[in-house]
């Protein structure tokens, strides 16, 4: 049986985290849960809150903690994550948030976090050529393309470039995540739960790299117990 696990990637904005977290999800049979996904998806639908969310995310500003720990509250509450765990893509981005995560997961735990580590200069070039499929968010770049037109390979969905990817709203959330979540490194340090990985490279050594340490870690006992269905190691 394949185990699941509790985890969360962070890392600055190009760093390839939707990249890895989409193989990870499917390596572990884990839900993928990224903020950034569900809040473009609310502001498509047009809800209350991505009515909220927009002029945030247009500015490339961060939404305020609350809304978004109400938000992955809900979603961490279903079934899928309390029998899997979960990969976490773009959550927590602050203190609070990792605070409030710890809180929701009680008595559980997270098991790791995953730093994946990119030079601010390539994750410059990567925003700028990024490509990204409206509708399952699968993502490419002016490099990679689709390969019909601008036809997502996936789902047929369109292919564009992010609204917020804009050079001033990049800066922005380089800039905050300097501020706000680079922080959670340390956090995460602190309670022995980090690896940090090299960024750099083709995405299928990156992801290597980043199971074999999440093996590792697992072997050395550093997980937590096993969730609901899933096998005791023998
Ligand atoms: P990026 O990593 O390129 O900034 P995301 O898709 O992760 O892209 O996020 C896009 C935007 O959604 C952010 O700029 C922010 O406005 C909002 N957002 C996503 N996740 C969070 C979060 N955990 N806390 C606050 N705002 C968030
Ligand atoms: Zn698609």
């Amino acid at each position: 049986m394949i185990p699941g696990g509790r985890l969360v990637v962070l890392g600055k904005q190009g760093a390839g985290k939707g990249t890895q977290c989409v193989r990870l999800s499917h390596h572990y049979i884990v839900p993928h849960i990224s903020t950034g996904d569900m809040l473009r998806a609310s502001v498509k639908a047009k809800t209350t809150l991505g009515l909220e969310a927009r002029r945030y995310m247009d500015a490339g500003e961060l939404i305020p903690d609350e809304i978004v720990l109400k938000m992955v509250g809900e979603r961490l509450d279903q079934d899928d994550t309390r029998t899997r765990g979960f990969v976490l893509d773009g959550f927590p981005r602050t203190v609070a948030q990792a605070q409030g995560l710890e809180e929701l997961l009680a008595p559980t735990e997270l098991d790791l976090a995953i730093d994946l580590e990119v030079p601010t200069e390539l994750v410059l070039t990567r925003l700028a050529s990024r490509r990204v499929c409206e509708d399952c968010g699968t993502i490419y770049s002016t490099t990679q393309r689709p390969s019909v037109d601008w036809i997502c390979d996936i789902c047929g969905g369109e292919v564009v470039q992010r609204e917020d990817d804009t050079e001033e709203a990049i800066r922005r959330r380089l800039d905050l995540y300097e501020t706000e979540t680079a922080p959670l490194i340390e956090w995460y340090s602190t309670d022995g739960k980090l690896v940090q990985i090299p960024g750099v490279g083709h995405p299928d050594e990156v992801f290597d790299r980043i199971v074999s340490e999440i093996e590792s870690r697992r072997q050395a006992g550093g997980f937590g117990p096993p969730m609901r269905g899933e096998a005791s190691p023998s």
